[in-house]
């Protein structure tokens, strides 16, 4: 019998009432961001001061005004100010689908439990496969993120090229993969859970300008199998995480046909170039992948975490598990492509297809394309600022919306002490939210241009305020 709480619980009149406060105060948080009138991007709290302030909100049990509090202490990816992690400021319509998978809670394992979603996930990755390039013979699904992701695709692919059956037999050879060194740590991550070892990521170092350097691909690779490695895969970033820079995706793709092993390309971040005319020439040879990710939370406007893996060919997909949870999935002939747990690493997944789906159908291809394309564009034109700017530096021409850049202005200062602590001094104001990153040069902050509606005001406000900072600092 439903108790009085858990009828409170379940109250339509509290659902409504929660619901109508929580989306307006959304809906001004959303105006006063895109307005840039909110003051700060980030209410930054030290994690033992905010630790203390949540342990003692559930205690105290009085105050249950949670959400304005969440809100001052959180990062507003809405704000034209935000150029932090890549992360998508969502569009709204994607929150809402949130809340109706949210509420609906079809666990998207069997067909029964999530027949629109499964059946709207196979349309939105056909239509996902078409962009790329791919033919009819394509497939895939929808995952919990790049990482999770690109683990699946190396297992695919150490299905499908390595000699022995690792999945029934267990590790018979020594296998490896090869990897640019300025791949997403992901990778190494996947590795090293999948038993390859250190000595199984052969990490190929990149050229002056970031880009895997693939003259040495050949090199590395007899050199790998001369040490009695099994090479499996290949791993081309498009782009990379810390400066954005697309490996040269056709040279790769050539390479891995000749060594008769897999193509993977981690398209996390910029796959979606695919959709931008202008941008397009970036994932060249994309098509030629085995295997590709493309995360729908970094620039495809969506929630965290929703991630397309694609296969060339689409039968690779339903190869990668073959396990039986007789409970679950029923023994079927061939390849029931409508039980997704059989595919995916999840049991349970929520229905992330919803978020593809609607704004595909609200606002056609031509949204992702200017999306990508204003970003990348506005990467162009805070470099090209950079430039004109004396006492900044760039580490490197951006290739996409991920630019490196540090202030160079005291010539006795140590720039990697002073860009650290300038980055420090700009987190504690909130006013705008750059992150920072390790290059060969040293330390450099890295603004990630993920809002469309950030201005080139902005930009050289940011840059005003940096200079005032390394004047108050030294
Ligand atoms: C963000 C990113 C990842 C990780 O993806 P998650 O969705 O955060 O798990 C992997 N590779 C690249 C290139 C990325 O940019």
């Amino acid at each position: 019998m439903a108790t009085e709480l858990l009828k409170a619980a379940y109250s339509p009149d509290g659902f409504k009432k929660n619901g109508q406060l929580i989306l307006q105060t959304l809906v001004t948080r959303l105006q006063d961001n895109l307005q840039g009138e909110t003051e700060r991007v980030i209410g930054y709290q030290p994690p033992e001061k905010s630790y203390a302030f949540w342990k003692e909100m559930l205690e105290s049990q009085e105050d249950n005004d949670w959400l304005p509090k969440l809100l001052e202490q959180t990062t507003q990816v809405h704000h034209p100010r935000y150029m932090g992690h890549q992360i998508s400021p969502t569009a709204p319509i994607t929150a809402l689908t949130s809340l109706v998978s949210a509420f609906l809670n079809n666990g998207m394992g069997v067909y029964e439990m999530g027949m629109a979603p499964t059946a709207m996930e196979k349309v939105v990755v056909e239509w996902l496969c078409q962009k790329i390039g791919y033919d009819d013979t394509s497939g895939g699904f929808l995952t919990s993120g790049g990482t999770l992701a690109n683990l699946t695709a190396l297992l695919s692919a150490r299905r499908r090229v390595a000699a022995a059956n690792v999945w029934e037999e267990g590790t018979q050879n020594r296998l490896a993969i090869m990897v640019s060194e300025e791949a997403h740590y992901c990778v190494d991550r996947a590795a090293r859970v999948m038993g390859l070892g250190t000595e199984g990521i052969i990490k190929i170092p990149v050229d002056g300008n970031y880009r895997m350097d693939t003259r040495r691909l050949q090199s590395a690779y007899d050199k790998a199998v001369e040490a009695g490695l099994e090479v499996f895969a290949i791993v081309g970033s498009a782009p990379t995480t810390a400066t954005g820079i697309y490996d040269d995706l056709l040279a790769i793709s050539e390479f891995a046909k000749k060594a008769g092993i897999w193509f993977h390309v981690d398209a996390a971040h910029g796959g979606p170039a695919c959709f931008a005319p202008a941008y397009r020439h970036l994932v060249l040879g994309i098509e030629k992948a085995d295997s590709i990710v493309i995360d729908g939370h970094k620039m495809m406007m969506m929630p965290a975490v929703t991630t397309a893996l694609l296969f060339k060919d689409g039968g690779d997909s339903h190869r990668t598990f073959s396990q039986k949870a007789t409970y679950l999935l029923e023994e079927q002939e061939g390849e029931d492509w409508y039980n997704l747990a059989k595919r995916t690493f999840e049991c349970t997944k929520y229905m992330m297809s919803l978020h593809w789906f609607v704004l595909i159908q609200q606002y056609g291809d031509a949204l992702f394309s200017e999306f990508v394309t204003t970003l990348y564009d506005a990467g162009r034109n805070f470099a090209k600022i950079l430039e004109e700017e004396p006492d900044f530096e760039i580490a490197i021409t951006p290739m996409s919306n991920i630019v490196c850049f540090r202030y160079t202005g005291c010539v006795a200062a140590n720039l990697n002490q002073l860009n650290r602590q300038i980055r420090h001094k700009l987190l504690e104001e909130g006013t705008y939210y750059v992150v920072q990153t390790s290059l060969k040069e040293g330390y450099f902050l890295r603004a990630t241009l993920m809002n469309p509606f950030t201005t080139q005001g902005d930009l050289r406000r940011l840059l005003v305020r940096i200079r005032e900072i390394a004047g108050e600092l030294s």
